[in-house]
C-alpha cells in the first residue's frame, strides 16, 4: 500500500514537471532572502533544525551568486511566480531585482533599530527598489516589536503602504541576544493598535505560541502569518499539529506559503512538499496557502 502511494506520488511529480511552467498553479513565497543568515555559514553546512539534538538536510551554497542562480531554478520549476524578497546587502537585493523586477517585492532586513535608515529606506523606496519593509528582525538581538525604536520603520510602512514581515516567534537562530520572550505575539498588539492600516504578517505565524497568535489573528483582521521555517525546520510532526490547530481555528484564509530560504535554497522545495503532503487540508486550503492569501493580502489585483 505504502509503495503503491510512493509510486503514485512520483508518477505525479513527473507529469507535473512535465508541464510548462505556465501551466502549473502558481506560488507565492511571502519569506525569501538574498543573503542571509547574519553570520558566517560554511559552503556544504546543513540546514538549521531544531530541537536538538538533530541533524540538518541539505548543503548550504559556496556564495551569493549560487544561492541566487539555484533559487531561480527552483522558482520556475515550482512556478513561483513572486517572492518577498529581504536582504542586508541594498547592492544583493538589487541584483535580484534587476534579475527579475516583476517577481520580487523587496525590502530591506532589519537586524538593529537605525540600519537601514527611515531616510535610506524612503529614498530606496522612491527609487522603486523596496517595495515592502521587513524582515524586521530585531527580536534576534532580544528588541521586541514594541519596543519604540521601531516605531518609525512600522509608521513608514504604514504610510508607503508597505507588506511587513516580522519575525515575532519562539524560536531563532542561536545568537547570544535572542530572546524567546521577545517573540510573544501578544506583543505586536501596540503596533496593530497605533497602526490599524499596516499590512503586516508574522514569520512561522508566531510558533509555538499558538494561542497568542490566534487571539491577535482574531482580534486583529489585517494580521496575516507566514507558514515558512517550520516546513522544514521542526519535525514535521510538530509542523503539522501547528497548522492544523491554525486551520481548525478558522485561519486558513490568512496563512501564506513562505520558504525563509536563506543559503538553502532547497528549503523551498521542502517547504512546497511538506504543505502539498498534509493530508488535513484540502486542495481549496492548499491554494489559499500557497497563492490566493498573499495575492489578497498584496492586493495583487490593484496593480497594474
Ligand atoms: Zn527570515
Amino acid at each position: 500500500m505504502k509503495t503503491s502511494k510512493t509510486l503514485l506520488f512520483l508518477l505525479l511529480n513527473v507529469f507535473l514537471f512535465a508541464m510548462p511552467a505556465k501551466d502549473r498553479l502558481p506560488i507565492i513565497d511571502m519569506h525569501l532572502h538574498a543573503d542571509l543568515p547574519p553570520y558566517e555559514v560554511p559552503p556544504g553546512k546543513p540546514a538549521l533544525c531544531r530541537p536538538a539534538p538533530c541533524t540538518g538536510e541539505g548543503k548550504s551554497t559556496a556564495n551569493h551568486k549560487e544561492t541566487m542562480e539555484k533559487t531561480f531554478e527552483i522558482m520556475d520549476q515550482y512556478n513561483i511566480v513572486k517572492a518577498h524578497l529581504s536582504g542586508l546587502d541594498p547592492e544583493i537585493v538589487a541584483i535580484w531585482k534587476k534579475a527579475a523586477p516583476d517577481r520580487f517585492i523587496v525590502a530591506p532586513f532589519i537586524l538593529n533599530p537605525g540600519q537601514p535608515t527611515i531616510a535610506d529606506i524612503r529614498e530606496k523606496n522612491a527609487t522603486g527598489l523596496y517595495t515592502g519593509m521587513g524582515e524586521i528582525a530585531t527580536q534576534l538581538n532580544g528588541i521586541p516589536p514594541n519596543d519604540p525604536s521601531l516605531e518609525p520603520y512600522f509608521a513608514l510602512a504604514e504610510e508607503l503602504d508597505l507588506p511587513t514581515l516580522i519575525h515575532t516567534a519562539g524560536i531563532g537562530p542561536y545568537l547570544p541576544k535572542f530572546r524567546s520572550a521577545a517573540g510573544s505575539p501578544l506583543l505586536l498588539e501596540d503596533v496593530l493598535v497605533r497602526h490599524p492600516k499596516l499590512r503586516l504578517f508574522v514569520e512561522n505565524s508566531g510558533y509555538p505560541y499558538l494561542d497568542e497568535m490566534i487571539a491577535m489573528m482574531y482580534q486583529y483582521p489585517q494580521l496575516y502569518g507566514d507558514i515558512s521555517t517550520i516546513t522544514w525546520v521542526i519535525p514535521r510532526s510538530a509542523f503539522y499539529d501547528y497548522l492544523e490547530a491554525l486551520v481548525n481555528a478558522g485561519l486558513g484564509k490568512r496563512l501564506m506559503f513562505g520558504s525563509d530560504q536563506m543559503r538553502w535554497p532547497e528549503m523551498i522545495e521542502k517547504g512546497i512538499h511538506a504543505i502539498r503532503e498534509a493530508d488535513f487540508l484540502t486542495a481549496e486550503q492548499k491554494r489559499d496557502i500557497f497563492y490566493n492569501n498573499a495575492a489578497r493580502f498584496l492586493q495583487l489585483d490593484k496593480q497594474s
